[in-house]
């Protein structure tokens, strides 16, 4: 209790406020006191006067004629029985003077009065009598009356104030500290605890009641809310989960669908070193059934064999690595050996179909974190489009180039083709979009989804008679300068 009137910062707001409006309404009241007494006794002075002047100075003013001394000194203490009146002094013409009473204090009011006779019409003024009255009484009392008024008054505001924190401590304060140290420990991953006040059954409730009931009913929302947004963002992850594994099983089916359109050119491309390895076998047959054995030229023939042999492996390697079910792998690459190897799959296609591929590797590049494969079947796709697209006309050239732009590095695939139709430019990267008769047309949105998911964007513009212009940005990861 004592630590609440400590550290309670409502109970010290309390405090000061009464006080202060206690003190206030105190003050004005006993002004208001005051004020009232002081015309009181200010009246009643003036009603000495009038009296004074209306009775007491005729009898004076006959004695004064008459020069009875005796009866003009009684009648100047007669004066005196009026109330405040302390002091009369009353000087003659003929230079007498009487006097009665003394002034004890300072605080005086005085009057003056002229003593005049009248006979036969005729005015005459005898002297002057000099009235004094003394204050000091009424100012007395009213000090008094407010130091009383005060002193009760705090007494009754200390009592008050008192009276009122205990009442606050009691009906508030300690319920307070209850709500606000159950607060203290909510934990949105946990069941919410309700705040108990714990006060006996059969009490009246109150508001302190119907704030704990609010703040209950909160945190349960709060709770319920959490809850909910959890399982929302679990199944969220889940469906990205699922979307990912969508996208990737998609991605290698267009990978097994596009080799399966490149098969005819593999099977060209692998027939090459094959049929160059029969060749050379068949040379070495010959040399080593001749009677002289040329070593020398056993020993070139076989190294034939043995790259033309190296170069259909790799053919094959590549073209499994591309179509093999796998989990995406990233690591740092440079752009150009990925292009060259998109570029050396398609060769044999770009061949058939009379189309020059033209790449020139910027002296400067950038490493790029991403998955190799993805980013070589993004290429593939590209190529093989402008490929496509420049297959019935003579003369078609695809021109790759890169730059590096800030911390992008961005490669261009333009062609010289008849560029993108104005159903496919609608309908930029959405799936099953093709003007191919034989096409899926989920390539353009396998190539938008592997390069978002690599944070970097492919943009395409139809350039004026010259064909279509793909490029891809995607996010270096080390600028270090290598020449190729
Ligand atoms: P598909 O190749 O199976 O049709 P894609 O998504 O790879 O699917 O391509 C969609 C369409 O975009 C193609 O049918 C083609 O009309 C158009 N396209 C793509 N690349 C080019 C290009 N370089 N020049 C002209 N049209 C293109």
């Amino acid at each position: 209790m004592k630590k609440y009137y400590r550290d309670s910062v409502l109970a010290k707001k309390l405090i000061v406020g009464t006080v202060l409006c206690s003190s206030i309404i105190t003050l004005l009241l006993t002004s208001f006191h005051l004020y009232t007494q002081y015309a009181r006794d200010i009246d009643q002075l003036s009603q000495s006067e009038q009296i004074i002047r209306n009775s007491l100075l005729n009898s004076l003013s006959e004695s004064v004629w008459d020069y009875d001394n005796k009866l003009i000194q009684l009648q100047l203490e007669g004066v005196l029985s009026q109330p405040y009146i302390e002091q009369t002094y009353l000087e003659l013409k003929d230079g007498q003077t009487f006097r009665s009473g003394a002034l004890e204090h300072d605080w005086t009011k005085t009057y003056v009065f002229p003593i005049v006779h009248e006979q036969k019409g005729k005015r005459r003024e005898l002297g002057t009598l000099t009235v004094t009255a003394d204050l000091h009484n009424i100012y007395q009392q009213l000090i008094n009356s407010a130091a009383l008024t005060l002193l009760f008054n705090a007494i009754k505001t200390f009592g008050v104030v008192i009276f009122m924190l205990f009442l606050i401590e009691r009906l508030i304060g300690r319920h307070l500290l209850r709500i606000v140290s159950s607060l203290d420990k909510i934990d949105p991953e946990q069941s919410p605890a309700s705040i108990e006040l714990g006060r006996p059954a059969k009490h009246l409730p109150d508001d302190m009641d119907k704030l704990a009931e609010a703040i209950n009913a909160m945190q349960q929302r709060i709770h319920d809310a959490h809850h909910a947004r959890l399982i929302a963002s679990q199944e969220k992850a889940e469906l990205q989960e699922r979307i990912i594994n969508q996208n990737q099983q998609l991605a290698q089916l267009d990978r097994v669908f596009t080799m399966g359109e490149m098969a005819t050119s593999l099977a060209h491309e692998l027939n090459q070193p094959l049929a160059s390895i029969t060749g050379f076998a068949d040379i070495c047959k010959r040399l080593v059934s001749q009677d002289q054995i040329n070593h020398e030229m056993v020993e070139k023939t076989l190294e034939k064999v043995s790259s033309e042999a190296i170069r259909a492996s790799e053919i094959i390697r590549r073209t499994r690595e591309f179509v093999r079910d796998r989990t995406p792998q990233r690591g740092a690459h440079h752009i150009s050996p990925l292009v060259h190897e998109s570029i050396a799959m398609l060769q044999d296609m770009a061949n058939k179909n009379q189309v020059i591929i033209n790449y020139q590797p910027q002296e400067k590049s950038a490493q790029i974190e991403v998955d190799k494969v993805q980013i070589e079947q993004v290429l593939i796709n590209l190529i093989r489009n402008a490929i496509e697209a420049l297959s019935p006309q003579a003369n078609g050239c695809i021109n790759i180039s890169q730059e590096i732009e800030e911390n992008m590095v961005l490669l261009h695939i333009a062609d010289n083709g008849p560029g993108l139709a104005d159903k496919v430019m609608q309908n930029l990267f959405k799936p099953f979009i093709s003007t191919k008769e034989s096409g899926m047309g989920v390539g353009l949105s396998i190539c938008h989804s592997i390069i978002e998911a690599h944070g970097g964007q492919i943009t395409v513009i139809n350039q004026p008679n010259q064909g279509a212009c793909f490029t891809i940005q995607l996010p270096t990861c080390h600028n270090e300068e290598i020449s190729f």
